[in-house]
């Protein structure tokens, strides 16, 4: 299974069975990971890698969006196979150190409830711990210098959070902030509901030409509008 490329620099590997996307940055040479895949997702990935001509220590860091299996559960083995530094918000952290997803998202609607079954059933609550070499909070710069900016996004989980690749065309990676479904779209299953609309209208009132989702087709050009204007429908 190769990589997908999105967008220049950006490459998207999908994992089906937990319906979760990982993705691959190229930043002048070195490579980024946002998120990791399941547990024992790092063979997918690596094969990825290996799609895109690049070895495994072209990996130099880890970035986690939440302390979700499906989403930090192959931190550990993708970190001891690549040498990568790994990065998160401290609230994650001390769940990721000790493999455990913290509080269990509630779904909203029926819609919401199915989509979030499948993901409980195919996800488990315990995953190999993996520990931070650095914390994130909301501005920080990941350490490396490739202007990828946090935007601390809770409510699908208590520090969660986005980021921003700063460049020309900006591109924004939610994690499961929000999810691609017809449009973006809040996610259909939070730790507090109230709180992860606000990240989303957040997200909402930045500019990005593309968005990279957790869950779902990424949609460029012309992203932020599409967030701006389904935020002002929920706001409405
Ligand atoms: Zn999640």
């Amino acid at each position: 299974m190769s990589a997908r490329f999105v967008v220049p620099g950006v490459w998207r590997v999908t994992f089906p069975k937990v319906n979760v996307n990982v993705y691959l940055l190229d930043a002048e040479g070195r490579l980024v990971a946002i998120d990791a895949g399941p547990p024992g997702g790092e063979e997918r990935l690596l094969a990825g890698v290996a799609g895109m001509d690049r070895a495994p220590e072209d990996i130099h860091q880890i970035v986690l969006t939440h302390a979700h299996s499906d989403h930090a559960g192959a931190g550990a083995a993708l970190a001891d196979a690549t040498g990568a530094a790994v990065y998160m918000h401290p609230a994650e952290a001390v769940l990721a150190a000790r493999g455990e997803t913290g509080p269990t998202p509630t779904a909203e609607g029926r819609g919401g409830r199915l989509l979030w079954s499948v993901v409980r059933w195919s996800a488990p609550d315990h995953f190999p711990p993996v520990a931070a070499d650095g914390a994130l909070l909301d501005g920080d710069a990941v350490p490396g210098g490739e202007a990828l900016r946090v935007v601390e996004t809770p409510g699908h989980s208590p520090g969660h959070i986005s980021i921003v690749w700063e460049r020309p065309e900006r591109v924004l990676f939610t994690g499961d902030a929000a999810w691609s479904r017809s449009g973006p779209d809040p996610g259909p299953a939070n730790v507090d509901a109230d709180e992860a609309r606000r990240s989303f209208q957040r997200l909402a009132g930045l500019g990005f030409e593309t968005a990279c989702f957790g869950r779902g087709r990424p949609i460029t050009p012309g992203a932020s509008a599409r967030f701006r204007t389904r935020a002002a429908r929920l706001a409405g």
